[in-house]
């Protein structure tokens, strides 16, 4: 079987319609990414490789669950056995929490400001890490933007001081401002993700209006800078009207400058919640053109110890899937 193919095949169908075995345990509920609000999402894994499924009542890919985990997963006249992962929080092996499930922000493809739920106390979330902590390698933090670019900093530093303390690499993904990086590494923060979310500046413009393209880019050179190469990354949509050379200006940008892209192809929500999801074919190809920016700059995404690059679920990853 070739894995990339099918991971490729799934992340064009996005969905999963569940069957037999109810899937008690196995559904990880999420308030940030590509998954907030939706029913859920299960971890379909391939000896040692795991794609993310939403879940859903409708769709092609279909998961019938025999009981314990074990999964027979058909698609079209492809089936393959596997078995689903059980979350740590968020996502599999990471305990990986939202703060602010709020944005002031209004990015298009982005459910999070619809969503307008709290922000959670640092406490609560120490409590809910701990829970996990004897089935997770990693700790990852993210937040919406709940008042400001500063005062949310200030929340999720606060937060990390405590998080830092229980043994296991964190990595930290929100909105930089001109002093996060440094901040952030006094305190222990093993890895930074500031995501630049779209090919150009002008298209970034187009889909988070108010936010300042050239802002995270100063701040994901600097975090190189401070954390050094292959600890820094940034997630990149397509699917938001980019050509494939775009994709490949902007991640020869950034991998020539030490930083690993993330290319998520887009979930199509908000408003842009009618535009098509990128195809399998589209998918590949970005993956070739990403494996060869990676390869070019000498990146290994197998180093990735937090966040989205050592999850894998939601993209097609060189180096780990491939
Ligand atoms: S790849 Fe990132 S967004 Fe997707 S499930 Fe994993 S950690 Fe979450």
């Amino acid at each position: 079987m070739d894995w990339k193919r099918l991971k490729a095949e799934l992340l064009a169908a996005n969905t999963v319609r569940l069957e037999g075995v109810p899937c008690t345990g196995f559904i990880s509920r999420s308030t940030a990414g590509p998954t907030a609000g939706g029913e859920g999402s299960v971890f379909f894994s391939k000896d040692g490789r795991r794609v993310r499924l939403s879940v859903a009542r409708e769709g092609r890919v279909r998961l019938h669950h025999h009981g314990e985990g074990r999964v027979t997963i058909r698609t079209g006249d492809l089936e393959i056995e596997g078995k689903l992962e059980p979350a740590g929080l968020h996502c599999p092996r990471q305990a990986y929490v939202n703060v602010s499930e709020r944005c002031i922000f209004h990015c298009r493809y982005c459910t999070v400001p619809l969503l307008g739920g709290g922000t959670k106390d640092p406490a609560d979330i120490e409590a809910r890490v701990r829970e996990v902590l004897d089935r997770v390698d990693a700790i990852a933090i993210t937040s919406g933007v709940s008042d400001s670019l500063e005062g949310e900093e200030c929340r999720v530093r606060s937060l990390v001081k405590r998080l830092v303390l229980l043994g296991k690499p964190v990595g930290v993904s929100i909105y930089p401002t001109p002093e996060t990086p440094q901040r952030l590494q006094d305190l222990g923060v093993s890895e930074v993700k500031w995501n630049l979310e779209a090919a150009t500046p002008a298209l970034f413009a187009r889909m988070c209006p108010g936010l300042d393209y050239h802002a995270i880019r100063a701040s994901l050179d600097r975090s190189v800078e401070i954390f050094g190469e292959g600890a820094v990354y940034s997630n990149v949509l397509f699917g938001l009207g980019e050509s494939d050379e775009n994709l490949e200006r902007c991640i020869e940008d950034l991998t020539s400058s030490g930083i690993i892209p993330v290319l998520r192809p887009l979930n199509p929500a908000a408003e842009l919640a009618t535009v098509p999801r990128p195809s399998a074919e589209r998918i590949l190809r970005v993956c070739e053109i990403h494996e060869k920016g990676l390869r070019c700059h000498g990146l290994d995404t197998r180093k990735a110890r937090t966040m989205c690059t050592a999850c894998t679920g939601c993209d097609l990853v060189p180096g780990r899937d491939t």
